[in-house]
């Protein structure tokens, strides 16, 4: 049986509507899945703070109720624990989907492998639930995909218009493939039913609230050199990546879905750099004799990594702000909080 929230009608304004002369603005009502996560709790904030009613919808697979804590007792916010794997009935104008076991431990340890059947899912069930959502409510609705579709690319840097290069059956395709999907149901109910979608294919992102043992490389160095435990290197370290501060991310989510264009979008900061290179930033902020150990990379891992913006910045007027060197020391001071206890438990 589907699960029933029921809304408030009146607060219900179809996108880009007129509001009559003499009547202030009333907040959309805004549903985040996976607001509880990383990227998801600082969009949250953003919308929050500029008076929009805002349900976030989280399992709490990787997401914590610590990332958004600080809105609980606001009228304007409400907290489901809920899988989008399952149906879901809400009235809102717009869905921000970004519900996915996005962590890399999970598919890169292969004790995790159920874990796998629970990604993709997500990935396409999940997706197929909030687009079902949308276009009962006539919500406008935004997909967070992933750099992950262009797989190992053979283009450099990387432009929408490039299909990518993935192995549809190797350990990564349980995120590129289900992601690919999720792009697929996207367009398919744009064209079909009509829905007014939005698509952001997000580059690596990092900041604070990052989970800490998730396994992506920013996390994993930050918290190895605060624990003075080595870096671990996958691979010879030679391998690239881009690394976005979330608040620029955000930016560009929030830009995406007010705007008038469907994407797909590359959202990611240009700057790129190598495995080694992203060691030795970390070495300069946290600690100079942060020691390296080689492990052996996992299968398929893509070698380079970097996204062409200019669609994003013609189109959506958007470009990030913050380079790694200026972003780093920001999730490094929530990390410290975190790891070394501190009586803070929310940090923006
Ligand atoms: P995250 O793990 O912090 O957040 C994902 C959230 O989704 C978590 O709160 C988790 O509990 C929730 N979730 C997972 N499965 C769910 C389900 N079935 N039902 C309800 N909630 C569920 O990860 P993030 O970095 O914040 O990623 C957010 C989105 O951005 C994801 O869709 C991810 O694929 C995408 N993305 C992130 C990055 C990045 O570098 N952070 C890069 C590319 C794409
Ligand atoms: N769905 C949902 N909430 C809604 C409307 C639909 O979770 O408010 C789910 C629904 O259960 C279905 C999916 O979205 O599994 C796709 O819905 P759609 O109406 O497009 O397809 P149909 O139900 O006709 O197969
Ligand atoms: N990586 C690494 N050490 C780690 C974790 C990851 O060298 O402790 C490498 C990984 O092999 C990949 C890159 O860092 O080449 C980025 O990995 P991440 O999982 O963060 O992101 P993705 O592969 O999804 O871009």
């Amino acid at each position: 049986v589907p699960r029933t929230i029921t809304a408030h009608p009146e607060r219900r304004l179809s996108v880009g509507a007129k509001i009559p002369l003499g009547l202030k603005r009333k907040g959309l009502r805004i549903v985040v899945t996976g607001g509880a996560g990383f990227v998801g709790s600082h969009l949250v904030d953003r919308l929050m703070a500029r008076g929009d009613s805002v349900i976030v919808v989280d399992n709490f697979f990787t997401g914590r109720k610590e990332n958004v804590m600080h809105h609980f007792g606001n009228p304007n916010f409400e907290l489901i624990r809920h899988d989008v794997v399952e149906p879901l009935l809400l009235e809102v104008d717009q869905i921000y989907h970004l519900a996915c076991p996005a962590s890399p431990v999970h598919y890169k340890k292969e004790k995790c492998e159920s874990l796998t059947d629970v990604e993709h899912k997500t990935n396409v069930v999940g997706t197929l639930n909030m687009l079902g959502l949308a276009k009962r409510v006539g919500a406008r609705f935004l997909l967070t995909s992933t750099s992950e579709v262009y797989g190992d690319p053979l283009q450099h840097p990387q432009v929408e218009t490039y299909w990518g290069n993935v192995n549809p059956i190797g350990v990564r395709s349980c995120y590129d493939e289900g992601k690919r999907t999720a792009e697929t149901l996207t367009m398919d109910y744009h064209r079909g039913a009509k829905v007014q979608v939005r698509i952001a294919r997000i580059f690596n992102t990092y900041g604070p609230r990052m989970c800490i043992d998730d396994g992506r490389v920013v996390s994993n160095f930050v918290a190895q050199a605060l624990r003075k435990e080595p870096m671990t290197v996958y691979g010879d370290g030679k391998q690239t990546r881009s690394f976005q501060y979330v608040s620029d991310l955000v930016e560009g989510l929030i830009r995406l879905m007010e705007g008038e264009h469907i994407g797909p979008f590359n959202l990611g900061n240009p700057g790129e750099f190598t495995m080694l290179e992203l060691a030795k930033v970390v070495q300069e902020t946290i600690d100079p004799n942060a020691k390296i150990v080689f492990q052996e990379n996992t299968q398929d891992d893509p070698h380079k990594r970097k996204p062409d913006i200019s669609k994003a910045k013609e189109q959506l007027g958007w470009e990030p702000k913050i380079p790694l060197r200026k972003g780093l020391p920001l999730m490094v001071s929530d990390f410290r909080k975190r790891i070394f206890g501190d009586q803070s438990t929310t940090t923006s």
